[in-house]
């Protein structure tokens, strides 16, 4: 196999497997697109929606990265990224969210100028095969296939009789509808399926003869001759290689893993680097830094009557009844995503949109255990997850070594700024209303997480360190912006290399108002249109 590409693309995750296939779209550019992780077609878990929980156990298809200990606890948590073709898409919660028109436009007025919703629009729809079939803000025959999660359960039809009771619209597609709302969740889900990135993006194109998928290769480093990214440094069954592009690298490796790469290339600032014990190249005081991501508190109830999904997920049994209704319908709780319906609400009437996202599901989690899947509750339980959406409060991520093995440091920096500690206290009386609502009264039988006893605004915002969890959302670690000092450009180029480009979460400076996987497909899709520009 030659060693030499047009486009090095180093992750094969929701953005890498965009990109491979609209570089590859002309027969004469020539692709490697490298993954650290195996085929997603090993793991029959992958594709089996509710196969995520003990997916997500699974070292062989997701990568575990500690925090450094926070809250009242000083606990770690594990952060999880998909380890596989379609990276997190592989693994995730298949909510299908897009952001909002104004994230975009937030994005536009800080100077990133290709960025706006009537780029990003575009994108959107170019990507989706939806549902309810092509408008004038939906995709039609695209390669996502998207579905809706409303499978007509009584339990769940209440819950959105409550939000309507809270003055939120029912919607039938929350992508597609602003304001307070609530609705059946948009699901990465076709024909009971996972559809992840790979599935939409990289498998279809897998015959194509200018694509090269190198799997099983971790890259350690990024190669820079005089100013220019040149290749990188892999790691393949414990020997080192390198690869070479004759036009660019494109970092694709995600929010946690593009930033270490950066800076065990030399890219980063000083203080890190040097304590790590790497050369500085370039100085790029941002990359690390200004990293955001979403404290998900987790709001449980048990119910009066044995409905929901824990008596078919909790028990060997269940599952057995659950997996043969599975294979034979491609139906059921098996074929649910992670959430059924999703809520978007403000916690201040003045607010001009949603400041907060519920997402409920009718199972309830004992509670987490470093390292494990999700596990279920025996009795008949709800969950409710909430996180404030567009967080204020930072964190940071920064190598500890020069070592590619080593740990990552990642400073969570949850709930930092005081904006960010009131809402979130106001999220969760807020959600607490919703659950006290005529319409749930018959089912709600009482508060089992965090527990009744936790009211005042410290006890809340404690019980969320606690017993909440990260919401697998993290950005900005290598930000795009039109300052010197930002990581990349608002083409994404890093700036201080040439041939050099970050196309992932960590490009985002703000956070999109909600779940990732969408806006980073449309984002990647959206790089693909700049990258070709500028060939
Ligand atoms: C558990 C979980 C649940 C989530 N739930 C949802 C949800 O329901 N809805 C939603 O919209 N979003 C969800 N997200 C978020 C969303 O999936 C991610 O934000 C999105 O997939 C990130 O895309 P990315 O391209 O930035 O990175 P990723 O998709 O993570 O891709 C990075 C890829 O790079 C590879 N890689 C990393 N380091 C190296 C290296 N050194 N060499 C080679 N390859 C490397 C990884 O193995 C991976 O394949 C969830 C995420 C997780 C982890």
């Amino acid at each position: 196999m030659t060693n030499r590409f047009d486009y090095l693309v180093v992750g094969a995750g929701s953005a890498g497997c965009v990109l491979a296939n609209r570089l590859t779209a002309d027969p004469e550019t020539s692709v490697l697109l490298v993954e650290a992780g195996d085929s997603d077609r090993n793991n029959p878990l992958i594709s089996i929606p509710r196969g995520f929980g003990e997916l997500l156990g699974d070292p062989e298809s997701v990568w575990h990265y500690p925090t450094r200990p926070f809250g009242p606890n000083q606990q770690i948590e594990y952060w999880v990224r998909g380890k596989t073709l379609g990276g997190s898409s592989s693994v995730n919660g298949m909510v299908y969210n897009r952001g909002e028109p104004d994230d975009y436009e937030t994005l536009r007025a800080l100077g990133n100028d290709e960025w706006g919703w009537e780029d990003m629009l575009p994108a959107f729809r170019s990507i989706e095969a939806h549902p309810f079939g092509p408008s004038a803000t939906r995709g039609g025959d695209g390669p996502l296939h998207l579905s809706t999660a409303g499978r007509g359960e009584r339990l769940l039809e209440d819950v959105v009789e409550a939000g309507v009771e809270m003055g939120w619209r029912r919607v039938p597609d929350h992508n597609d509808a602003e304001g307070e709302r609530i609705g059946f969740a948009m699901a990465t889900i076709r024909d009971g399926r996972r559809w992840s990135a790979a599935d939409a993006f990289l498998h279809p194109i897998a015959d194509r003869p200018n694509l090269t998928v190198a799997l099983g290769v971790r890259v350690d480093r990024i190669l820079v001759d005089d100013g220019r990214a040149i290749g990188v440094e892999v790691r393949r069954d414990g020997k080192t290689e390198e690869f070479f592009a004759a036009r660019e690298v494109i970092l694709c490796a995600g929010a946690l893993a593009t930033p270490k790469l950066l800076q065990l290339s030399g890219i980063g600032d000083r203080a890190t680097l040097d304590a790590a014990g790497v050369r500085q190249m370039v100085d790029g005081p941002k990359v690390g830094a200004g990293m955001r991501e979403h404290r998900v508190f987790t709001l449980q109830y048990r119910l009066t009557e044995d409905a929901g999904y824990n008596r078919l997920l909790a028990t060997a049994e269940g599952r057995q009844q659950s997996m043969a209704r599975y294979e034979a319908q491609r139906d059921g709780p098996m074929a649910a995503p992670s959430f059924d319906l999703v809520g978007f609400f403000k916690t201040r009437p003045e607010l001009k949109r949603p400041d907060a996202q519920i997402q409920v599901a009718p199972f309830s989690m004992l509670p987490p255990q470093p390292g494990r899947g999700i596990e279920i509750e025996r009795d008949p339980g709800l969950l409710c997850i909430a996180y404030m959406l567009r967080p204020t409060s930072k964190g940071a991520v920064r190598i500890t070594s020069s070592e590619p093995e080593a740990d990552l440091d990642i400073e969570p920096g949850y709930l930092t700024t005081d904006h960010d500690r009131q809402t979130t206290v106001d999220i969760v009386r807020c959600v607490r209303r919703l659950f006290a609502t005529s319409a749930l009264e018959n089912w709600i039988e009482h508060e089992t997480a965090p527990g009744v006893e936790v009211q005042n605004s410290q006890e809340i915002i404690d019980a969320g360190l606690r017993t909440g969890s990260a919401g697998y959302h993290a950005i900005g670690t290598a930000a795009m912006g039109p300052e010197d000092d930002d990581v990349v450009d608002t083409r994404l180029r890093v700036r201080g290399v040439s041939g050099l480009r970050v196309v992932d979460a960590s490009v985002l400076p703000t956070m999109v108002s909600g779940n990732l996987n969408g806006p980073i497909m449309a984002m990647a899709w959206r790089a693909g249109d700049l990258i070709l520009d500028d060939a």
